[in-house]
Parts: C-alpha cells; structure tokens; sequence
C-alpha cells in the first residue's frame, strides 16, 4: 500500500505544477495530452517529470539489483509483447520507414541488451589490504530519443540506465513522442505493478526544445545521454555537464575485387533497404573497383535493387535536397527533405515519375564520388555507387565521405591485408567485413545491441557500464584472505 500512496501524492503534486503553470501562462490546458497529469511517467511539466523520477531513482537504491533485475525483465517481455502494435504505433506517428522493421527492432532488443549481468565489479587485495571497485549509478539520466527509432532507443536506453541503478527521463523528438510516450506509461505500470517504483521512465507529453533546456539545467540530472543528428550533439556538449553522445554517420562501404560481387550485393541491398536506410550505421554510399563495378550492379539489380541513369539520380537529388536559404544563394548546405526520409523506394521512383512495383527494396546508380548523395546522410534507400581505381583509392575516398565522424564502415573483401588496412585507416567505431550493417549490432553478427552508439565521446555502443560511475573503496591493512 505504501507505494500506492506514495504515486497518488506524486500525481496530485504534478497536476498542481500543471494548473499553476496554466493559469501563470494563460494558456488553456491541453485537452489532447494524454495522461497529463503525471500518470506513470508521462508528465504535462519538465521539472515534475525530473523529480518524479529523482524519487523512483532513490526507491530502486533502496530495493537494489533484485528490482533492477525485475524492471528489466517486464521491459524485455513487454516490448517482445507489445512490438507488432507499438511498432505500428511508430510507424503511424512517424510515417517513415518500414513497418516489419520497426517491430523487428523492438523484438530484438527483448534478448540482445544486455543487462544488470554486464555490471563489473573489481577487486584487489594485497598486503595494503582490500580494494575494491564498484560501479554505481549516477542518478538521473536525462535522454533524447531520434525520430528514427523513437521506442526501440529508448527501450534500449532503460534497459542499459536501469541495470545500472538509474532513472530516466527522456526528451523525445516532437514528432515520435506518442509512441513514446505510450510505451513509457505501459512500461511503468508493468514495472509499478512488479517492484512498486512508479516512475523510473519519464517524459512530457510535448517535447521541445525548452523542455530539452530545463533537463539539461536541472540539479537532479547528472549525466545526460543524446542519440540523433549534429544539432543535439552540439546542444548537449555546450551544456556543461556530462554527454554521452551517439552521433550521425554516413557509413561508406568498400568493395574490392577479392569480394564476392553476388554476397556484397546481397548483404548491401538488406543493409540500405533496412526501414528504408533510417539506420545510422546502414550503407550510405559504395566505393567499388572499376574490376568488379560492373558486375556488382548487375547482381545488384539480380537481387531487385532498380538502378537509375544519370538523369534520374539527378532529378532525385532536386527532390531529395533542399537548400535552406535557396540553392547556391546564402547558405550552400544541403538539408534532406524530411518528404523523402525514410520512404519507400516505389515513393522516391515517383516521384521522379517513375514506375517501380511497390515491394522494390531499393534504388542505386553511379554517380561522382563528390555527389550530395555521397557527401550527406541521405536517410533514404537510394545508393550511390561510386566506380574507383584499386583498393586503395576506394579506402581513400571512404574515409572521406565518413567525415571523421568515427561511425561505421563496412568492407567487401577476401583480402586480409586490405581488411586490416581498412579497419585501421576509417577509424570508426564499428567496422563490418563482409556482412549487412546490421550484424554491427547483433542482428545476424556476434555481439550485443543498443540503438545508441557512442559515438563522438567515444563510449561506442552503449552498454550499462556506459551508465555508471567508477567508485573505488579501500580497506587499509585488513579484508584481505592472506
Ligand atoms: P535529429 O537530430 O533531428 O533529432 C534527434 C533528437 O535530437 C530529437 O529528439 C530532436 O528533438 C533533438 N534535437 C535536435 N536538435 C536539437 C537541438 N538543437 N537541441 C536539443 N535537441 C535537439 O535526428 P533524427 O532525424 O531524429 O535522427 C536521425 C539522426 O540521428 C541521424 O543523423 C542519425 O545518424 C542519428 N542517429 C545516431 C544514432 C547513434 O547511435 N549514433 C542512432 C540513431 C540515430
């Protein structure tokens, strides 16, 4: 009984916040909101959604790594139960990318997040005595969640942040906040009903970027962790505390002539076309040997990526970019036209007016290897193909388009020598041989998954260990067994 109290006493101090922010500010209450009134998690104000969440943080110290082990669990049942309509949910909020592929992503992070059992504990006893190392949760963290994997990031976050002692709130991007939303209340309610915690997820129902100001600002949040685009990067390594930032990338693929031209195209075609390229690890442009150009797109299109001629890609590129304050007059840089991130390849065909039958996974074409579509992280699943000379030219040229933002690279090649030099040259933070991006990050490769990939503070994909604080405890002259 005593936890229910304790959640009735948080809701009716969040619907007073709420109603006192109203009448200070004229504004009439938001009758849409859903669950405005701080309804496990999702709260109508910034700060009550913070302390609600310092309080959760506090109660799961005192309840320890049972009920961090018992929050996790409902977490990865819930998003393997709820992926087809949580994954649908998304994919109506957002209307980019592809439905299988929203909820295979939510499906997945069910068994390939890793939880409280990557926790390390370090001893060292000696002469002096016993040392040992702890690793200990921050408190709050405060998250941003992208618009392209808006519910599978922040179900990977809470499961890494709570494993390691956390609580979590998150700013969403404002135009995938429902589905989050829905997901953080569900998600609460389950963990409430199993550990008596209410609040160890939270948000607002509208994210902005004032809400993101006052989360950055606030006493209660330690440490804060952003995954999306340049912007965030940038707003979050300004706020003077702590980031974790999972960055953008442009991931470059190698092919050379060592390659099987028949598996890279495979492999390339389910890595581009995966939820329509909206991957920040997903190919994003191939450098391939003049030796094996050729035949690479002939199995490209063997394995039914449509390639475009020399027009086309240019009429797609007009579509494609837009450019801020008028094409060459005043700002030169491109900006993806959100009408074509993350839609289906037949949607970017038409509008070129082209005619491709519905289910065609991707469009690609040779273009110059200074083409935008090189140069920008296109986001949607159009390829270009850039014919180079030798190895050493496409390594060359992939280290450029990667833009030194250490992301992801990929390469096609049987030739360890080539590998090797590749894997050191690019310096990113994942590199994949031979396979589809995805395997980077469990999916059909060995290793864990997150959607967050630490990528310009160097954290790399995120784990729970991302998520504490190294604290070191010294026994002097006693505790040691000899
Ligand atoms: P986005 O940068 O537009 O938005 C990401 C999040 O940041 C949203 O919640 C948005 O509201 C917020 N945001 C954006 N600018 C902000 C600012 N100036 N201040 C505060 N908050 C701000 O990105 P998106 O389109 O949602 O996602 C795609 C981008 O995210 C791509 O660049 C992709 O590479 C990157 N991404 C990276 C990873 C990774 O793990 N490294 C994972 C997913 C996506």
């Amino acid at each position: 009984m005593a936890h229910l109290d304790e959640h009735l006493i948080s809701q009716v101090v969040s619907e007073v916040l709420t109603r006192i922010r109203t009448v200070r500010e004229g504004a009439a209450p938001n009758a849409a909101s859903p669950a405005s009134n701080g309804e496990f998690g999702v709260y109508e104000d910034m700060g009550a959604a913070i302390e609600a969440a310092q309080r959760s943080f506090e109660k799961l110290r005192k309840e320890g790594v049972a009920a961090r082990r018992k929050a996790i669990a409902v977490i990865r049942r819930m998003c393997v139960e709820h992926a087809e309509a949580w994954g649908r949910m998304e994919f109506e909020e957002t209307r980019i990318g592809r439905l299988e592929h929203k909820i295979e992503k939510l499906r997945i992070c069910g068994d390939l997040v890793p939880g409280v059992e990557a926790l390390e504990r370090v001893a060292f006893s000696g002469d002096h005595g016993l040392t040992i190392i702890d690793f200990a949760p921050w408190g709050v963290i405060g998250a941003v969640t992208p618009s392209t994997h808006s519910v599978p990031t922040l179900t990977g976050n809470a499961i890494n942040m709570i494993a390691a002692g956390n609580a979590v709130v998150f700013n969403t991007h404002p135009g995938a906040c429902r589905c989050a939303a829905h997901a953080i209340r569900a998600y609460n309610e389950a963990i409430h009903k199993e550990t008596g915690i209410p609040d160890l997820l939270t948000t607002v129902v509208k994210p902005t970027l004032e809400t993101f100001d006052t989360m950055c600002r606030h006493r209660h949040v330690k440490l804060l962790c952003v995954t999306g685009g340049p912007g965030v990067v940038a707003a979050a390594m300004k706020t003077g505390k702590r980031a974790i930032c999972a960055g953008p990338g442009n991931p470059p693929v190698v092919v050379d002539e060592t390659a099987c031209p028949k598996r890279a195209a495979r492999d390339i075609i389910q890595g581009a076309s995966y939820d329509n390229n909206l991957l920040c690890i997903g190919e994003k442009e191939v450098f391939v040997v003049e030796k094996v150009a050729d035949r690479l797109m002939t199995e490209l299109e063997a394995a039914g990526a449509i390639r475009l001629d020399a027009t086309q890609i240019e009429a797609l590129a007009e579509k494609a970019f837009v450019f801020p304050k008028g094409k060459g007059a005043g700002c030169p840089d491109p900006v993806v036209s959100r009408d074509l991130v993350g839609r289906d390849a037949a949607v970017l065909a038409r509008a070129i007016g082209l005619d491709v039958p519905e289910g065609t996974p991707l469009l690609f074409g040779e273009t110059a290897a200074d083409h935008l579509f090189v140069e920008e992280e296109q986001m949607m699943p159009f390829l270009p193909i850039v014919r180079v000379r030798d190895t050493d030219e496409a390594i060359a040229r992939a280290v450029e388009a990667e833009h030194g933002y250490r992301h992801t690279a990929v390469m096609h090649s049987r030739n360890i020598d080539a590998l090797t030099k590749m894997a050191q040259v690019v310096d990113t933070t994942l590199f994949i041989k031979n396979g589809p991006c995805m395997t980077g990050l469990g999916l059909g490769g060995e290793g864990f998954l997150s959607f967050s990939i630490a990528t310009p503070t160097g954290e790399g994909v995120t784990t729970p260990m991302t998520f504490t604080r190294s604290r070191r405890c010294v026994m002097v002259e006693n505790l040691n067994l000899y």
